[in-house]
């Protein structure tokens, strides 16, 4: 840097100026630090305001195989109305299970149907999940 009194080239940490005795720390307290390596050239678009608001953060990806919530209503409705053929255990995702309803309702000429209008009784009491285990919503 030189002096910004007498124009003299000091050295670098150098404190006071060794020709006009210039007190050069406020000076070097003020230069600016080395300056950063230049962006690369795509960074030097503007950015716009709204980027540091940004967008929404995207919702929590769902497991695999995971649908909505399923009311616990609809499921025991369907169950009770519909359990002959299993709509309620499909509703809730659990396939086997309404495939063995059905089989049961219609192998025991409906005696079997016992079965779903309990399973839909249970359904509508909050007593079963989903197929991914997640108790049915109000
Ligand atoms: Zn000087």
């Amino acid at each position: 840097m030189f002096c910004p009194n007498c124009g003299t080239r000091v050295e670098a940490g150098v404190s006071v100026c060794p020709t006009c005795s210039t007190n050069l720390a406020p000076h070097l307290a003020q230069m600016p630090p080395p300056p950063p390596p230049p962006p690369p050239p795509s960074s030097l678009a503007p950015s716009s305001p709204s980027s540091m608001a940004g967008s929404p953060p995207p919702p929590p990806l769902a497991p695999a195989g995971a649908f909505p919530p399923r009311s616990k209503i609809v499921a025991g409705l369907l169950q009770i109305f519909l359990g002959a053929f299993g709509a309620g255990r499909f509703y809730t995702g659990h396939t086997g299970i309404a495939i063995g309803q059905i089989a049961a309702v219609w192998l025991t000429c409906g005696i079997g149907w016992i079965w779903p209008i309990i399973d839909g009784i249970l359904m509508l009491a909050g007593q079963v999940s989903d197929s991914n285990g997640r108790p049915l919503q109000d």
